[in-house]
């Protein structure tokens, strides 16, 4: 049994990896040859932790696993981050353990690898302008990983808390984009692909802010009663998501499904396009909305490159049980 400490996450698998391991996986869900496993996510009643489960099978990639963790809201104070994680991978053949890897960085990885995927599948190839909403943890995975799939020429960005978007200015800085802090309403206006990626519990940004053509990655809203679009932009747009059932539920789509704007036919699973059973994107001026609602088997996929790259790099430790 391996086990791969966060450090070693962070030094064998980078963003190439993880959009190659995500990208398959999601091809193998829309192909029914992978499927995750019902989601478990209680308040455990102590230190205001949220606790849970996301498990899966992947039986193209033979990988099967699951990621425990949640929230603990007080970590911050203990020098802790406030997402913990960590994924358990088995050997399908056997049901034996086979690793343990730091699921931390990994969920900022896969998480961006899922937007960085959806603009490479579904923005126009001529976008020039990236809009950043939200500046948290894992706005700067977003950023970084985005950038490597079109030629940006500049990020605009808008934060809830505006002290927190100098240091993702920073990161434009480092790869070379041009970074100017707008409004919403000009975020919309001069953005050829936004990302949002905030805790948002209402509508960022509105239908009418948003321009022909525009590709929307929205990645906040994981949990019931998140939400970072307007309901009527998400009915103009065409719909995309990793997994629908997720989308519908927890994901950003789930108020235009409750207000009965939208069904669940109107989503595609972004690995119909991956597959090329769906065209994508078929104009210039349609608006492309992926909804990135997190998967366990993005997890899964990670971690198991992850796993294998540090065994033949020699970074991993081997125990036996
Ligand atoms: P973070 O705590 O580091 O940052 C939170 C972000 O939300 C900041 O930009 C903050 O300014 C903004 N924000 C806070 N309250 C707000 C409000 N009322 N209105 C608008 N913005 C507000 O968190 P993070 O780790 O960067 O995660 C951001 C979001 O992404 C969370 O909702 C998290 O659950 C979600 N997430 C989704 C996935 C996925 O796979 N889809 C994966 C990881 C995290």
């Amino acid at each position: 049994m391996l086990i791969v400490s966060e450090d070693t996450c962070k030094k064998v698998i980078g963003r190439a990896d993880a959009f190659t391991a995500v990208e398959s996986v999601f091809a193998a869900m829309a192909s029914a040859d992978a499927y995750n496993f019902p989601v478990i996510r209680e308040a455990i009643g102590h230190a205001d932790a949220l606790y849970g489960f996301k498990s899966g099978f992947d039986k193209a990639g033979l990988t099967l696993g699951v990621k425990a963790g949640g929230y603990w809201p007080g970590n911050m104070k203990k020098g802790l981050t406030n997402h913990q994680s960590t994924v358990f991978l088995f050997d399908p053949d056997t049901g034996q353990l086979s690793a343990l890897v730091g699921g931390n960085y990994l969920t900022a990885v896969r998480t961006a690898a899922s937007s960085a995927i959806s603009i490479a599948h579904l923005a126009r190839k001529d976008a020039k302008v990236l809009g950043m909403v939200g500046a948290g943890h894992q706005a700067g995975f977003q950023l970084r990983a985005a950038a490597e799939q079109r030629n940006f020429e500049k990020v605009v960005a808008w934060n809830y808390h505006p002290d927190m978007l100098p240091a993702l200015g920073k990161i434009a800085e480092e790869i070379g984009l041009p970074f100017e802090a707008v409004d919403r309403e000009e975020l919309g206006a001069q953005a050829d692909v936004i990302i949002s990626i905030t805790s948002a519990h209402e509508p960022l940004m509105m239908k009418d802010w948003v321009k022909p053509g525009t590709h929307l990655a929205c990645m906040g809203t994981d949990t019931q009663g998140k939400q970072e679009m307007d309901p009527a932009l998400i009915a103009s747009a065409t719909l995309f998501t990793d997994e629908i059932a997720q989308s519908i539920s927890l994901g950003e789509t789930q108020h235009a499904i409750t207000a009965g704007l939208i069904t669940k036919d109107d989503i595609t699973p972004i690995g119909a396009v991956i597959n090329k059973d769906h065209p994508g994107r078929t104009s210039d001026e349609e608006i492309t909305l992926f909804d990135g609602t997190g998967v366990g088997l993005q997890d899964l996929a990670v971690a198991s490159v992850a796993a294998k790259l540090a065994q033949e790099k020699g970074e991993a430790q081997q125990v036996e049980l």
